[in-house]
């Protein structure tokens, strides 16, 4: 299986060696069918856990009466997702997509027409302000404005209309806005960086910039949104509620690629027909899998879940004693331990002792289970770090 892989994929991944061919809840099985915990969650694409039955039943129920409508005909799915989606996040629109790099594509779009027929910037000078260490996704645009080399190198020309500016510094906010400045796009964790946490107050404050000086804060929770860090959404543990929401990964569930942006009538307001689509974006498989997950979510109190669990398993990772252990940090369930040394073999280390997690950055091991994980199965992870960590 490795060797088909290799022969025939490109090689865009250094994926850990386990050839999963099941999954269920927080567990995978192997071909083998060794079991082991997940602890990436596909970067917090199945927080509801894998194969959940509700979302899985409302994916086979729609799949047998239409899956793909395109956005040329109306759907029966469709206006439903966007308004349960738009009133969750307090928002009053959607616009639906499928990847999360689409959907940051689509906050793009929208922020730069918004500066042009709303705020009155001259055409072609809009700017976007972004996050140093920034994650994003993979096309073009976005990783023109990465500062991580290996994303960039070999793939310009670039976007223009992009400044970077450290995260975590709303003065370096405050002096970079300048009157063609549309939007600032963050992160309110960065996840891929490394779960960097940025210090109490600074969404709050950064929010509160952005509003005196009529810019947009597009809050990027493809990763840390649906419960991730124990709020529904990262912003909310400042009392945050940005211009623009986009929405990935965990809103299907794991089940199929649905992502959004969720916004203002003012902001999205300024697409008309023809200006911005997607063939599968909203389409009523996606929609109806994305509206049960959002109910699983509900039902299953997993941002509740997610922060008291986070709570007691972050004060549980930091009793970990280890010279090579530089920080742990965290945020309802997810946690980055960072290492002296690289990731990568513990990580590897950790798959033998049937625990899959994956390094990012090279010396940051994250930890992102299911949000459905039991404590008792938290415990276990503990003790397999223990003991990959004893060696
Ligand atoms: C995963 C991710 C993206 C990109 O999503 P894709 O579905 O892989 O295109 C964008 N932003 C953040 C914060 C992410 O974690």
């Amino acid at each position: 299986m490795l060797a088909l892989e290799d022969e025939w994929g490109a090689h865009n991944y250094h994926p850990l060696p386990v050839v999963v061919a099941r999954a269920e809840g927080p567990w995978v099985f192997d071909i083998d069918g060794a079991r082991y915990l997940d602890c990436l969650s596909a970067y917090s694409a199945v927080n509801q856990g894998h194969c959940h039955p509700r979302i899985l039943q409302a994916l086979r129920e729609q799949a047998e009466r239409v899956t793909l409508t395109s956005r040329a005909y109306r759907n029966d799915q469709l206006p439903l997702f966007c308004r349960e989606l738009a009133e969750l996040c307090g928002m009053q629109m959607v616009l639906p997509m499928n990847t999360g790099a689409e959907a940051v594509e689509t906050a793009i779009k929208a922020a730069r027409k918004w500066a042009y027929d709303c705020k009155g910037v001259e055409s072609g000078r809009a700017e976007i302000l972004v996050c140093e260490n920034n994650f994003h996704g993979r096309t073009t645009t976005i990783v023109g404005f990465s500062s991580d080399a290996d994303s960039r190198q070999g793939f310009g020309p670039f976007t223009p209309g992009f400044r970077a500016i450290p995260f975590g510094d709303v003065g370096a906010l405050a002096a970079a806005i300048t009157p063609n400045t549309c939007a600032f796009l963050v992160e309110p964790v960065q996840c891929e960086a490394g779960v960097l946490i940025p210090r109490a107050g600074y969404l709050a404050e950064a929010a509160r910039i952005c509003r005196e000086r009529g810019v947009l804060l597009i809050a990027d929770e493809i990763q840390t949104g649906l419960g991730r860090t124990g709020a529904l959404f990262a912003c909310q543990h400042e009392g945050v509620q940005p211009d623009v929401y986009v929405l990935g990964k965990a809103l299907s569930g794991g089940f199929y690629p649905v992502s959004a942006v969720v916004s203002s009538r003012d902001v999205l307001g300024v697409f008309s027909p023809g200006t911005h689509g997607s063939t599968f974006g909203g389409n009523p498989l996606g929609c109806a899998v994305a509206r049960e997950a959002l109910r699983v979510l509900a039902d299953e109190n997993l941002v509740e879940r997610a922060a008291v669990l986070g709570r007691w398993f972050l004060d549980q990772l930091r009793t970990l004693s280890h010279p090579d252990i530089v920080e742990i940090r965290g945020m309802g369930l997810i946690a980055g331990i960072e290492l002296r040394v690289p990731a990568r073999p513990f990580c590897e280390r950790l798959q033998m002792l049937g625990m899959l997690c994956k390094e990012t950055h090279d010396r940051v091991i994250r930890i992102a289970p299911p949000l459905v994980i039991e404590r008792e199965e938290l415990t276990w992870a503990l003790d397999r770090l223990r003991e990959a960590f004893a060696r």
